[in-house]
């Protein structure tokens, strides 16, 4: 089981300038001080691909990438959260109080970090993409079915045009983050190993993450919408989408910080 240790505490949206976990090198060991937060299947993970500063005074630049393997002395689980969503994959915050982790550990060489963030956030962010396609897709089948069935006022719900009108713009919303999304994917297909990270290609996955999640949290309310009561109880399939939903607009980068990322692009092509 693997995870990826890049947010802190005080680092989310800026999580290169404002890190604050640090490593030094200590004959053939790195050791590693500070805390990670929010981490996805951070406390049952056996790997965690983790985030240092080697030379704070180099900023952003002085990142260095380690694997940091279960078992290792100074390392541990703080606290697993309770989350609204997603639920079956486990979130933490980490510690590493005097890690030592063998420099052999050490990926893509010292002050590499940014690469090695950059070089995996554009397929990150097209791959994420898909998981969110699944359930507003499951969310339009539960909804036509739920619209086919439920009967009021002694007809089917699915027979009210105000129904049928959210079922028509789910379908709309869906499938126009889709063609979106498959895009995105297309464009990863042919990136070099270690590429992405900025220009064509970066502005294609955040429009592509950034729309999908939006259509998603639009998709989901409606599923629930049309659900009416049963669709606000906890153990409905369409609660759970609703609940989940949320992070799609939160994780791998926010809705506002995948907006920065395309009109950054679209300005410096601009001039
Ligand atoms: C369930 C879950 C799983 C996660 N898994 C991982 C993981 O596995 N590994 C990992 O490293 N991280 C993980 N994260 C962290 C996630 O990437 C961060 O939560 C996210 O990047 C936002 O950071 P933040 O929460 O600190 O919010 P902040 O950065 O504090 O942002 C708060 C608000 O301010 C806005 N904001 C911030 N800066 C700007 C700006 N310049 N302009 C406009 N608006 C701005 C944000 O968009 C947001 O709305 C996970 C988070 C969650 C909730």
């Amino acid at each position: 089981m693997g995870a990826l240790a890049l947010t802190e505490p005080d680092a989310g949206s800026d999580a290169l300038g404002s890190m604050r976990t640090t490593a030094r090198r200590d004959g053939d060991d790195y050791v590693l001080n500070g805390r990670k937060m929010f981490i996805s299947n951070g406390p049952v993970a056996d790997v965690i691909l983790v985030y240092a500063k080697t030379d704070p005074a180099l900023g952003a630049k002085g990142i260095s990438a380690f694997i940091v393997e279960k078992g290792f002395p100074g390392f541990s689980v703080a606290q697993k959260l309770v989350k609204m969503g997603w639920r079956g994959a486990p979130t933490g915050e980490l510690v590493f109080d005097e890690c030592r982790v063998p420099a052999r550990n050490l990926i893509g060489g010292e002050n590499r970090g940014v690469a090695v963030v950059m070089s995996g956030l554009d397929i990150e962010r097209a791959f994420l993409a898909l998981p969110c396609i699944g359930s507003a897709q499951r969310c339009l089948d539960l909804s036509l079915e739920y619209a086919s069935t439920r009967q009021q006022f002694g007809k089917p719900i699915g027979s009210f045009q105000m129904v049928q009108a959210m079922l028509a713009d789910m379908y709309v919303e869906l499938e126009a983050a889709r063609a979106l999304a498959y895009r995105a994917l297309m464009a990863c297909n042919d990136l070099e190993r270690g590429g992405g990270g900025r220009g064509d290609l970066h502005k294609l996955c955040a429009a592509s993450i950034l729309r999908v999640g939006e259509m998603l949290l639009s998709v989901t309310d409606k599923a629930v919408q049309i659900h009416g009561g049963s669709g606000f109880i906890w153990e409905t399939e369409v609660n759970r989408h609703y609940r989940n939903a949320k992070l799609a607009t939160i994780g791998g980068g926010t809705s506002e910080v995948r907006r920065m990322i395309i009109a950054e692009e679209l300005l410096r092509a601009a001039r």
